[in-house]
């Protein structure tokens, strides 16, 4: 069993102006945990996600993300995002740069690593999610697919700690999404910690330790696969599943 909490986030307010998104969101994530965020649109799935890589600034509460309080002035966050690695629904390459040098960027830039540790880890990270012969190509050569496994392996270039998915499929056609949760679930596999926001239940079901099911900015209902998508116990996700299943 995982038990080393790796992100803790305790009494999580978010507003939007008047607009409260997240009302109060306890939740403790374990090392190599695979967590699963559903719900409904507008239920504050991505303004959560966000806010654990502090891209949105909380309102109140506490953020802490191994060992560090992201809230806390002194951090440095520049410094803390290096080790989460996040990936959109609409990919986010630079289209004037290749696949390879797309990879590249952070570790270069941010001076981790020389052009060629950063070009031999591109390598074996395109390896990794199966286009090793696209390194040359730009991203609009690519298909969907390859775009978010380009993606996936750009985040994981800095070697994060954490990665987090914001409905990393939903932009696909359907006959790509396969290919873009089997590089997911092989990382999920190697023991990375993840947060995804999905509505892709088979890939909840099979690879998740944890589902929480989100609604009106509040953790509803949590639990395993099992008990949250075979088994829920609040109206609310009763009725979104038979949505969405
Ligand atoms: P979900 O990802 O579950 O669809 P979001 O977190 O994107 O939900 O949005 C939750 C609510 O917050 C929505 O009502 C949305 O309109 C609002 N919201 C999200 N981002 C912003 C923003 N940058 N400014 C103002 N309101 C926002
Ligand atoms: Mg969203």
């Amino acid at each position: 069993m995982q038990d080393k909490t790796i992100i803790s986030v305790k009494n999580l307010k978010k507003n939007y102006g008047k607009n409260e998104v997240l009302k109060d969101i306890n939740v403790d994530i374990h090392e190599g945990e695979v967590v699963c965020v559903i719900g409904p649109s507008g239920s504050g799935k991505s303004t959560f996600l966000r806010c654990l890589n502090k891209l949105e600034v909380s309102t109140s509460g506490s953020i802490v993300v191994n060992e560090t309080d992201i809230n806390d002035p002194k951090t440095d966050i520049d410094r803390f995002r290096e080790n989460i690695g996040m990936v959109f629904q609409h990919f986010n390459l630079f289209p004037h740069k290749t696949v390879e040098e797309n990879i590249m960027l952070a570790p270069v830039t941010l001076k981790k690593m020389n052009k060629n540790e950063a070009k031999e880890k591109a390598h074996t990270l395109l390896q990794r999610v199966g286009l090793e012969d696209k390194a040359d190509q730009y991203p609009n050569q690519l298909s969907g697919g390859q775009k978010q496994r380009v993606a996936i392996a750009r985040a994981l270039a800095m070697n994060p700690d954490i990665m987090l998915f914001d409905e990393p499929t939903s932009a696909l056609d359907p006959e790509m999404v396969g290919e873009v949760l089997k590089v997911m679930k092989e990382l999920a596999q190697e023991g990375m910690t993840m947060v995804v926001v999905t509505h892709e239940m088979g890939f909840a079901r099979e690879v998740s330790d944890r589902v929480i099911f989100m609604d009106g900015g509040y953790i509803v209902e949590e639990g395993t696969p099992d008990e949250v998508i075979n088994h829920p116990k609040q109206p609310r996700t009763i009725n979104f599943l038979n949505q969405v299943l």
